[in-house]
């Protein structure tokens, strides 16, 4: 089976975690699955998540409203 998803290696892991996007349903998503990872005791888990959101383009420029 092929990878074609890979995520970029990040070799810097700030410990602080990102905002999510406002107005992206994907990063708040991920924020409250970090919350739970984080309360389930699996930061790593929990980072994974906030690396997600970093790396999270947003559809949010793409305004609908003008
Ligand atoms: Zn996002």
């Amino acid at each position: 089976m092929k990878t074609t998803m890979d995520p970029p290696i990040t070799l810097e892991l700030p410990l602080s975690d990102p905002g999510p996007a406002p107005g992206c349903g994907v990063c708040e998503a991920l924020a409250r699955q970090r919350a739970e990872h984080a309360a389930a005791g699996n930061p790593s888990r929990a980072t994974d998540c906030s690396v997600e959101i970093r790396n999270h383009p947003h559809g949010t420029h793409k305004g609908r409203r003008a």
